[in-house]
């Protein structure tokens, strides 16, 4: 066998390894069908994770005072713990509408690997099993089924998506990410979520109320108001997902 012959033997070796003990994720984009420039300002969707702890309710607040709509990803365990901040935004059907995200806050990645420190659901079994007791909880808290579904870390395994989407899921990826996981400082969130343009959908955080990040929030979001901007729910526009995620 000739050097190239070896060389691409080794690269074949090296992908292998990699596909059997840590699949290539993907960390789809979920971007809104641009609107027509005549129609204003543009339209942007905030999307705000509920993954686990409490409720963030500078932004809550913000977002019923400025009449600012938004798509809540709760999971099971936080919908548990927060019934006041569930009965708030149930109160307000224009406003909020609440989607999965999953039972337990475990990635939708069917092998066993960790991201950003988070154990992976590890089967196609537990990520189906993640999935549906994230809409079984939203249904048993009175709310309608959910359409959307974003797991923990929003990384998935391509197998996995393609399992959600059978489950009769959309996916929600997201174009900007506002508050870094929401540790990023407050100046740092506010100037990116004020950068938001015509179509972006955006990802933050509305369970960490001792961050920095959520005070950036609300004045990103008061910024893009200020603007013209107009904000859509994930079920109010067309969004367009890459990696398979919507179409
Ligand atoms: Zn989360």
């Amino acid at each position: 066998m000739g050097l190239v012959g070896k060389s691409l033997c080794a690269i074949a070796l090296s992908v292998s390894v990699v596909s059997a003990g840590h699949a290539a994720l993907v960390e789809p984009t979920l971007r809104l069908k641009p609107q027509a420039a005549e129609s204003g300002g543009g339209r942007v969707a905030l999307t705000l994770d509920a993954c686990g702890g409490k409720t963030d309710t500078r932004i809550l607040s913000a977002l019923v005072d400025n009449r600012i709509p938004a798509t809540i990803f709760v999971t099971g365990i936080w919908l548990k713990r927060n019934a006041a901040a569930v009965e708030i935004m149930r109160a307000h059907p224009d406003l909020f509408e609440l989607e999965n995200h999953g039972g337990r806050h475990i990635p939708a990645v069917d092998t066993p690997q960790k991201i950003y420190g988070i154990r992976s659901a590890g089967s196609p079994d537990a990520v189906q099993a993640e999935v549906e007791s994230g809409a079984a909880a939203l249904v048993s808290a009175g709310g309608p089924a959910p359409k959307w579904f974003r797991g923990a870390t929003a990384e998935y395994s391509p197998s996995a998506i393609a399992m959600i989407r059978k489950l009769g899921f959309k996916i929600a990826g997201f174009s900007i990410n506002g508050d870094g996981g929401s540790l990023l400082g407050a100046r740092e969130t506010a100037r990116r979520i004020a950068a938001a343009k015509d179509g972006d959908v955006i990802i933050s955080h509305i369970n960490q109320p001792t961050h920095a990040a959520g005070e950036g929030v609300v004045q990103g979001l008061l910024a893009l108001k200020a603007k013209g901007m107009t904000f859509v729910r994930l079920d109010d526009a067309e969004g367009i997902g890459n990696n398979g995620t919507t179409d």
